[in-house]
């Protein structure tokens, strides 16, 4: 077990000097913003082979595979808080930023790339499990080597849950049909991609959460998957028929080892099937549960979420319809489209 360290909390006015790995992905964005919300002096590591980064923060050039350049800039950047959000390929790399921060030694904490699942709970099919081995072996060594962590277990992304989409959020929910996973009566938390930054932010530097599993289950937020199939048919006003994917389909899916792809159908199953969520109590010793810590801070409703897919709906009609229009019937098409839905 990792040693608290005398001193646990940030700096001034609790404002950590905080650097994020992977703030150019999917699930950076959302941990980026956060942190600029919320006032960290934030820091990004930008791979120099990425693209130009359009994020307003204070860019590091560099790989986090280099430990030397990583201890470097860890001193020179005097970083309190590392948080990392790389994606499923480059979860070993982790390995070498750990021994970074062991090295530089006044690191207040360390978020691993989790946001999932406990992967210490459940043994999703292959290939997920190798993904959650990898993750097994970053907790490891975290623990290990004795540096302070805390491991953010936000569950599933508030979206329609496409078995084969690695990031389910940056795309609609269905207009044509639903697909059903098994008898679609095993619940999950759906978990809005802003409340999964806004409350890792609120962990990062809370003494109740160092050397802890946060895990995020908004009861307003535990849905199966036939409630939320009738949830989108209220926000669209139509009814979708529903087309049943067994789990033999999505254990094919999974066995078919095409990555990502194959990677989320396996988590699929492991969520929809199995029940992987719900099926054990938060009553470990690590165990702390996001909403029970901050009780004043309301998560984001699956049906507020649900709204922002309307909106981009209509954004995207008005997109095609002001492509053929004169700005005056395209502000009556506006006002109308609102008002049918
Ligand atoms: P992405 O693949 O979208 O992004 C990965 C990021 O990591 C990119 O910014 C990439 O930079 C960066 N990166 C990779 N290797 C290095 C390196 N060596 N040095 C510096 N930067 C590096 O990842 P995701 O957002 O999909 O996944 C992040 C985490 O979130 C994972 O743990 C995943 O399991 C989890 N997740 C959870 C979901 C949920 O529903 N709960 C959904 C999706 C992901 P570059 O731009 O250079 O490529």
């Amino acid at each position: 077990m990792a040693p608290i360290p005398s001193s646990i909390v940030c700096e001034a006015n609790n404002e950590c000097r905080t650097l994020i790995v992977g703030a150019t992905g999917f699930m950076g964005r959302f941990i980026v913003e956060a942190s600029l919300a919320s006032g960290q002096t934030t820091y990004i590591l930008v791979r120099p082979s990425s693209s130009t980064c359009p994020i307003k923060a204070k860019t590091i050039k560099g790989s986090m595979e280099d430990q030397n350049f990583m201890e470097k800039a860890l001193n020179d950047h005097k970083i309190e808080v590392v948080i990392s959000v790389v994606g499923g390929a480059s979860i070993l790399d982790q390995l070498n930023l750990i021994h970074a921060i062991k090295a530089v030694g006044n690191i207040k904490r360390f978020l691993p790339s989790e946001f999932g699942h406990d992967i210490d709970r459940n043994d999703p099919v292959e290939p997920g499990l190798t993904m959650y081995n990898e993750k097994r072996i970053v907790r490891r060594c975290i623990e290990e080597v004795g540096i302070p962590y805390t491991y953010i277990c936000c569950n599933s992304i508030a979206a329609w849950p496409y078995y084969d989409n690695i990031h389910p959020s940056e795309v609609l929910p269905p207009m044509d049909q639903f697909q059903i996973y098994g008898d679609g009566n095993v619940k999950a938390y759906f978990v809005d991609g802003t409340d999964i930054g806004k409350f890792t932010m609120k962990a990062l530097d809370d003494k109740r959460t160092i050397n802890k599993c946060v895990h995020f289950r908004p009861p307003s937020n535990l849905l199966n998957i036939n409630e939320l199939a009738s949830l989108w048919e209220k926000k669209i006003k139509r009814t979708l028929p529903r087309v049943t994917i067994t789990e033999d389909t999505l254990l094919d899916a999974a066995n078919e080892n095409c990555i990502p792809r194959s990677i989320v159908a396996a988590f699929t199953h492991e969520i929809f099937i199995k029940g992987c969520q719900t099926n054990f109590s938060l009553d470990g010793p690590t165990d702390v549960e996001a909403g029970t810590l901050y009780p004043d801070i309301p998560f984001r409703t699956i049906s507020e979420c649900f709204d922002d897919f309307v909106i981009k709906i209509i954004d995207q009609s008005i997109d095609d319809v002001a492509q053929i229009i004169d700005k005056p019937v395209k502000d009556a098409v506006n006002r109308l489209t609102m008002a049918t839905f």
